[in-house]
């Protein structure tokens, strides 16, 4: 599978993984490389170990690279704050890349990122407007306008999990309180699910938390009919919805993407946020629809080629 000339790189970095594929001039992705992330070794590593990946990936040399990141990303792809890899801000990772491969390179948010690759291919195809949601250990989001990635002023658009929700006083990464993403994440869940723990200790909810302390333990729970994990979820589940109504009434949407490790957990949980959606929005927009990202974990990476074709084209 090789590509003739010189291919486009995308580098998805994880908190854990980093994910590259190598892009050739019709589009296609003719190839993948996966390595760890080890965030603690530094950003000079992790470059080095980026660009190594990148040359084996494209053997005949670098056209562009592009790299998404979780966490704000400036207008210029200078990675102004990130929670999963600490310290690495106020770098082009995308453009430091590039100077080692001797190509354009640049960084973008990796929701962004990820919507960009459900426009070309995936579960907005076609959709001029549409809302990316993804739902995971924290909440991200994008928005796109007229086929193309809104950024907004500071390129913060779409960082739906920071939006405000009334009722919420949990602290945010951010430094503010009240904001979804500390009430409906993967994160947010468990805290919930913790401290209702603590008040029933012998519980059902208490048990699968201790077994496995993550979101997926509350699922777990509810499965098993225990009432505290169900009430937990349902409140989540119903921001969620509201959220996403609110955010449908203003920018009227052709599709809601649901991306994330929440997103793809559990039916009833969404079907519930559905519900919950549609009682709450206009009723010119509760049909809507909402669909599960269609490119999965693979989507970052076939994003970041397009930001690198995006240098180049
Ligand atoms: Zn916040």
């Amino acid at each position: 599978m090789a590509v003739r000339g010189r291919g486009l790189v995308g580098v998805d970095l994880g908190g854990t993984k980093t994910a590259l594929a190598l892009m050739d001039d019709r589009g296609e992705v003719v190839a993948r490389d996966v390595f760890a992330t080890q965030a603690a070794d530094g950003v000079e590593a992790w470059l080095e170990r980026a660009a190594a990946a990148a040359r084996r990936l494209a053997p005949a040399g670098v056209r562009a690279v592009g790299v998404g990141a979780a966490g704000q990303v400036d207008p210029s792809g200078v990675l102004v704050a990130t929670a999963n890899v600490g310290g690495w801000r106020g770098i082009n990772l995308g453009a430091r890349l590039g100077e080692r491969l001797g190509c354009p390179g640049t960084t973008d948010n990796d929701a962004k990122v990820e919507l960009m690759a459900e426009l070309d291919r995936g579960a907005a195809r076609g959709c001029r407007t549409a809302l990316l949601v993804a739902v995971g250990t924290g909440i991200g989001g994008a928005i796109a306008l007229d086929g193309r990635v809104y950024r907004g002023a500071h390129g913060f658009a779409g960082e739906v999990g920071h939006a405000f929700v009334a009722g919420g006083d949990r602290p945010c990464g951010c430094g503010r309180a009240g904001h979804l993403e500390t009430l409906a994440s993967g994160t947010g869940i468990l805290h919930s699910a913790l401290e209702r723990a603590r008040g029933r200790p012998d519980g059902v909810l208490a048990e699968e938390l201790r077994r496995e302390p993550g979101a997926r333990a509350v699922f777990a729970a509810a499965r098993r009919g225990d009432a505290d994990a169900q009430e937990v979820l349902d409140a989540a589940a119903d921001l969620l919805g509201g959220s996403i109504a609110g955010l449908v009434t203003v920018l009227d949407p052709e599709v809601v993407v649901l991306a994330g490790g929440v997103a793809a957990a559990d039916d009833a949980f969404w079907r519930r946020a559905r519900r919950a959606f549609e009682g709450a929005v206009h009723p010119t927009l509760e049909r809507t629809p909402w669909r599960p990202a269609a490119l999965g974990e693979g989507a970052g990476a076939i994003g970041a080629c397009l930001v690198a074709r995006s240098l180049v084209a």
